[in-house]
Formats: C-alpha cells, sequence, structure tokens
C-alpha cells in the first residue's frame, strides 16, 4: 500500500511525503511526484507527527463526566470501582473503541493503556488501526491467592499477545506499590526483565501514598522500588508528583520514563510533578504526558493535555519560561516514541508513517505566525482533518469508519452499567 501527500507543510516548507508500506520512504519537493495508490492533497495543511497519550485507561470513556467533582476515596469507592466490577470484556471493547475513535478525531496515534479485559481493548484497537502499548491491571491487595491468579493471566496474555498485530505492544501493568504486594512486584521485575518489556506503573500520585509507604516499607515510593531493584530504562512511572530530591536522582541513575498527567492531578487535587527539578535532574527527555483515564479526565484531546501542562507549570513555578512550547510539543511527540522504543515521533524520512494533518483553515490557526505555538496554546482535536497509523488512513476529512455505531453503542452499553 502507498499513499502520496501532496504540497503540505512539513516544518515550514511545501513539501510530498511519500508512504510505502508503514514508513515515511521520501519527503521531497513538490515537483516529483511518484505514483502512489492513494493521493491526498495537502495545501493548507500541515503534517505533524501524530500524538501519543502515554497514559491512560480508554475503556473508561464509558464513566465520562458520571461521577465529578467528589472525595478522591468517595468517589473511587462509591461510583468508580462498583461499575468497574460490573463491566465484561464486550463492555471494555465498546469503551475502548469509542477512545480509539476519541483519539483518531483528535491526532493520536499511540496510547498507553492499563485496564480490565485485555483480549477486549486488544480487540478493539487492532480494529481501530491505532497504536498502543496494552497491559492488563495487576493488583493482587497483598493477597497471595490472588498474586498467584495474577501471574498467571499475564503470562497467559503475554503468551496471547506474540499472536496480535504488531501494533499492540504486550506490556506489565502493576497498579501501584500500594495495591500490589513486594513478592508480585518482584515478580513483575523478573517477568519483565526475561521477555524485555516495559512496566507500566503508577507512582508517588497521591500524599498518602508516600505516607502508607514509609509505615509500610520505611521508605519512600522510588526508594523502596530501588531497594528491590524493580527500577530501570523499561519502568513507565505515571504522575510522579510526590517526589524527594534523593527519589528524583534514583530515577535519573535508573533511566526511568516518567509521564505527568496533568489535567487528572488537577481534577483529583493530588498535585503537580516537579517538572523543572526533574529537568535539572537531567530527566527531561525522559517525560511524557498522558491524560489518563476518561473518568479523571474528561477527555482524550491530547492537544487540550499539552496546553494544560504548560499553564500548570506556569502557575505554580511562577515563572513563565517553564515548560514553553517547543518543549511542551517535544513530550507528546518525541519523548514518548523513545520511551515506547518506536522509530517515530517526528515526521522524517524512514520513520514510522503515523502522520497527521492539521487543518490550516481552521480558525484557532489563523494566523500562522507559529505553529508549534499554535498546537500548544490554540488548537484543538478538532483542528484535526486527517490521519495516518502505520501506512493507513484512519481518518481523511474528519471522517472515520463506523464512527455513529461505535458512539451509539458504547452510549447504550454506558447507560446499562450504571443502570
Ligand atoms: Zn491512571
Amino acid at each position: 500500500m502507498s499513499t502520496l501527500i501532496k504540497n503540505v507543510l512539513v516544518e515550514g516548507k511545501k513539501r510530498n511525503i511519500y508512504i510505502e508500506g508503514n514508513v515515511i520512504e521520501e519527503i521531497s519537493g513538490t515537483k516529483s511526484s511518484k505514483a502512489a495508490e492513494f493521493v491526498i492533497e495537502g495545501k493548507d495543511k500541515a503534517a505533524i507527527p501524530g500524538l501519543f497519550n502515554a497514559h491512560t485507561h480508554a475503556g473508561t470513556t464509558l464513566l465520562r463526566g458520571y461521577a465529578d467533582d467528589m472525595q478522591l476515596q468517595e468517589w473511587l469507592e462509591t461510583k468508580i470501582w462498583p461499575v468497574e466490577a460490573k463491566m465484561t470484556e464486550d463492555d471494555v471493547y465498546w469503551g475502548t473503541k469509542l477512545a480509539c475513535l476519541e483519539m483518531i478525531k483528535s491526532g493520536t496515534t499511540f496510547f498507553n493503556d492499563m485496564y480490565w479485559h485485555w483480549r477486549g481493548s486488544a480487540r478493539a484497537i487492532a480494529e481501530s488501526g491505532i497504536r498502543a502499548a496494552l497491559s492488563a491491571v495487576f493488583i493482587d491487595n497483598f493477597d497471595e491467592g490472588v498474586a498467584n491468579e495474577q501471574m498467571k493471566r499475564n503470562e497467559a496474555l503475554y503468551e496471547e499477545s506474540k499472536k496480535q498485530v504488531e501494533r499492540i505492544i504486550f506490556t506489565l501493568g502493576p497498579h501501584a506499590i500500594y495495591t500490589v504486594s513486594e513478592e508480585s512486584l518482584c515478580w513483575v521485575r523478573d517477568f519483565a526483565d526475561k521477555h524485555d518489556l516495559l512496566v507500566h506503573i503508577h507512582l508517588s500520585e497521591i500524599k498518602e501514598e508516600v505516607e502508607d509507604c514509609i509505615k509500610r516499607y520505611g521508605l519512600r515510593p522510588v526508594e523502596f522500588l530501588d531497594s528491590i531493584d524493580f527500577l530501570s530504562p523499561r519502568t513507565i512511572a505515571c504522575h510522579c508528583v510526590h517526589l524527594s530530591r534523593k527519589e528524583m536522582e534514583l530515577l535519573k541513575k535508573h533511566d526511568v520514563k516518567i509521564v505527568h498527567n496533568p489535567t487528572s492531578n488537577m481534577k483529583l487535587s493530588s498535585g503537580r510533578m516537579p517538572y523543572e527539578e526533574l529537568k535539572r535532574a537531567g530527566l527531561h527527555s525522559n517525560i511524557a504526558l498522558g491524560t489518563d483515564g476518561c473518568a479523571s479526565n474528561n477527555n482524550l484531546d491530547m492537544f487540550e493535555e499539552m496546553k494544560i501542562a504548560s499553564l500548570f507549570q506556569k502557575a505554580f513555578s511562577g515563572d513563565t519560561t517553564c515548560l514553553p512550547a517547543n518543549e511542551t510539543f517535544e513530550l507528546a511527540t518525541r519523548n514518548a516514541a523513545k520511551m515506547f522504543r518506536l522509530n517515530s515521533g517526528v515526521i522524517a524520512e524512514g520513520k514510522l508513517a503515523d502522520v497527521v494533518l492539521l487543518d490550516l483553515k481552521k480558525v484557532e490557526l489563523v494566523p500562522n505566525h507559529n505553529l508549534t505555538s499554535n498546537i500548544v496554546y490554540s488548537a484543538n482535536g478538532s483542528c484535526v482533518d486527517t490521519v495516518i497509523c502505520d501506512g493507513r488512513i484512519l481518518m481523511e476529512g474528519r471522517h472515520v469508519e463506523g464512527e455513529d455505531e461505535i458512539k451509539d453503542k458504547a452510549k447504550e452499553i454506558a447507560y446499562e452499567l450504571v443502570r
């Protein structure tokens, strides 16, 4: 399969982009024109890399707007967990279909997920054409029997994942240090080492997590994970809000990857990830950006997340130069590609063909003094016109195959679940 995008802006210059299979084969002047199966007119459009949502729980789109503005523990115990307990594999399939649809419509071509019913999510991702790192939630609540079940389930899913489409990366998803026992965390460490897997975990999200960890283990969360040799360059630590200087040094020492989730942190009043301090510790290129789940965001629009990240950091550091537009854009593209070991995150020859075309006629993008500034501070998901992932056109002129059916079915399931 081949696609030619004609007369499109690439870093300020008019270019033709020729895609062969799932790779950007050639970026050339607009005169040279290779014959391709599909031709997209790129006039008044700009090509940017597909955005990366580095931490989410896609199935929770079904809970969008179901319960907000509550105390965290009450919110989880009386609203979120009871509904999640009722969810079937098919429910998660439709919830993830809805999430993939929303991500495609807002220019996201990759997401890093942790949710129940792995198979339901995998099926939705395979069909949608999007790329994802997919973990099952590993929670044992310090119960040995449950821990053994979880290990067996993950071993089975890992084997199963080898038969899945290549766009799906199997990862391990130990939920957090307060829901997973030390023994299980050590099992995760060994299994991940043996099979070279990424490990997706929530870390130091709220103050109570740090206090409980000190009570249980006599150490702060990052120190504890260091003490059991859990940390590695394959660790994807989400949130990282409450960190001591020593913990930042440990994260740097082990080359740990970090995901900032500003909207969720603000909505759940968790605190702020110390971006400038992590940058000073030499971790800037290790940080990516995520929306977290729809129950605590409440959407998956990475344009919105970029703006909020930048403003959040500025507001709380008192420094207007903190997290500027170009760095923010890197969190959602280049840094995340490195984190997930993907040859993408920029528009260049030889890279994976995960390409988004922005509609430069959208009022939010006029005038175009500086595209990166417009992307981070002014645009929103509706400025995306075309989305290509793995060389396949998933949206053109904002049309996505099967959109109405996905919305209708997800709505029906969501209402049924909360009835
Ligand atoms: Zn989360």
